[in-house]
């Protein structure tokens, strides 16, 4: 039975897009919430009636013109009986009540899943957000917060800031006055302010067994900021899956994410590969593979079929009605487990940057601006680290050219951000790319340093727009006026590259 529509994130690509959730969608999420804690669990052992410090948030739910109820996947999955019930077959407990989660103010939120976290702090086995910026983003502001948060612990208050009635009722209802607690929480954090809030995590919350979120893909950039604040503490990739069907589970927990697969649940939809090739290969028998701008592809094959090694989108044909509807993500197999395939995610598959013949990928801008941000640090000797950053491919300058927006924390001197817009521009090896700018048919990358916030503006700017941060993913290549509106008000200085001069 069709039940709900769907919203989902539409961060990466920056529009929403509409897809069907029923009954089965929400049971099918029970499903790998409760093989993945199983997996974890051998693993990692947690205690049994524990808490879990979830940062998760819900949006609004509407109905449509056809009177479904619409909203975003995670919505629909926090509002479902299916949510209560993973908490009692794993035995573990989010310390928030529903008034926090669909408060739909998303920094009230924080605050709130925040202070009951550090109210229940001895009983929390593990941290956990739906993507991983969601709990780089809420530390972020514990930052800011911590002394507010310690105040309401001592007292039993709730600050002001909190203005949903609903959830400052349900919220003043849980939390009592806690002094030495309080002065614990307060003696930690002005011992690890000092040291940029290193190893916060598993001090303030010293029976979490490890963070658990989704931390591939388009996330593998927060990690650097996550591991300095879980100082060792494991740290488990999330599973895969989409606001269409649910993929895979991650069966090897203590894997580290940079290299971690999804056994594919082959009863979650009907699962269909189409092979990816890079480059014009030959690809057997391709008399009919259809050339697309960044691969080529052979016909689809279904996952009995799959080889180790190959690439490939994923078709979904899915119990809520869609019809081999493609995901844009391209996955490589990476081995077996128990005979079904096991994936590793590689990037979305829409070249991102491209001003003529140049072909790049979000993995490929990632890697270019890993490389330069170890510049960063290593010549400001730790002080300056990358927030966040997007880009764009400058077509109305002639040549056209990249545009990387940088958002940083700390200071760094001109000539280390000019040394890192020249090592961004020369380290993109697409071959296009290299031939355009020595012919100069493609300028010199600019690298534009934005203030402080910027990102936390967009963000806002989504929420908006209807999308809420459990699935937030910040695009790493935008076209979007009002993004791009942000971005260059918010530009403090631009250095242009001076590669390939
Ligand atoms: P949404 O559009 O909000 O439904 O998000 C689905 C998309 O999020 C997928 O198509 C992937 O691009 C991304 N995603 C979901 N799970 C993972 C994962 N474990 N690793 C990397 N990316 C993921």
């Amino acid at each position: 039975m069709l039940s709900h529509g769907v919203y989902s994130s539409g961060t990466t690509e920056g529009r929403q897009k509409f897809v069907p959730f029923t009954r089965h969608s929400a049971q099918t999420t029970l499903e790998t919430f409760t093989l993945s804690a199983a997996y974890r669990s051998r693993v990692y052992p947690i205690r049994e009636g524990g808490k879990i410090l979830e940062f998760i948030y819900s949006g609004n739910q509407f109905k449509t013109k056809g009177g479904l109820i619409a909203g975003t996947a995670t919505t629909h999955y926090y509002a479902s009986e299916e949510f209560r019930i993973k908490q009692e077959r794993t035995k573990s407990f989010t310390c928030s009540p529903y008034e926090v989660i669909s408060a739909g103010d998303y920094k009230q939120s924080t605050y709130c899943h925040l202070l009951l976290g550090l109210f229940f702090s001895h009983d929390v086995e593990f941290i956990t957000s739906a993507f991983v910026y969601g709990i780089v983003q809420a530390f972020r502001s514990f930052e800011e917060l911590w002394r507010d948060l310690c105040n309401d612990i001592r007292h039993g208050t709730l600050s002001s800031r909190i203005k949903v009635p609903k959830m400052r009722e349900a919220v003043l209802e849980i939390i009592t006055a806690n002094q030495s607690l309080a002065s614990r929480i307060e003696g930690i954090c002005e011992e690890v302010e000092v040291m940029d809030w290193f190893g916060l995590i598993p001090k303030l919350w010293p029976n979490a067994k490890y963070v658990y979120s989704i931390m591939t893909g388009s996330m593998q950039p927060y990690l650097k900021r996550l591991r300095h604040y879980a100082n060792g503490l494991p740290l488990v990739s999330g599973d895969y899956g989409s606001s269409e069907s649910w993929i895979g589970v991650n069966v090897d927990p203590s894997s580290p994410p940079e290299s971690v697969t999804f056994a594919v649940v082959p009863t979650f939809s009907y699962f269909e590969f189409i092979p990816l090739y890079r480059h014009k290969h030959s690809c057997g028998s391709s008399h009919d593979a259809a050339a697309d701008d960044d691969f080529v592809e052979d016909k689809p094959i279904p996952l009995s079929k799959v080889k180790v090694g190959q690439e490939y989108e994923i078709a979904l044909t899915t119990f809520t009605g869609l019809y081999r509807c493609r995901l844009g993500d391209v996955v490589e197999v990476g081995g077996f487990h128990n005979g079904t395939p096991k994936l590793n995610f590689i990037c979305r598959r829409k070249l991102i940057l491209t001003v003529n013949i140049d072909k790049n990928t979000e993995k490929d801008l990632q890697a270019v601006v890993e490389k330069a941000s170890y510049i960063l640090q290593s010549q400001t000797n730790n002080n300056a680290e990358l927030v966040d950053f997007t880009s764009y491919a400058d077509l109305t300058t002639q040549p056209g050219c990249y545009v990387i927006f940088w958002e940083i924390k700390g200071d760094a001197h001109d000539h280390v951000l000019q040394s890192c817009s020249t090592e961004m521009d020369a380290a993109f090896v697409d071959y296009g790319y290299v031939v355009s700018r020595k012919t100069s048919s493609i300028g010199p990358l600019e690298l534009c340093i934005v203030e402080k916030g910027t990102f936390k503006k967009i963000l806002d700017c989504f929420v908006a727009n209807g999308a809420t941060l459990g699935q937030f993913k910040t695009p790493r290549c935008t076209n979007n006026p009002l993004l791009l509106n942000i971005l260059h008000a918010c530009t403090l200085k631009i250095f242009r590259s001076t590669a390939y001069a």
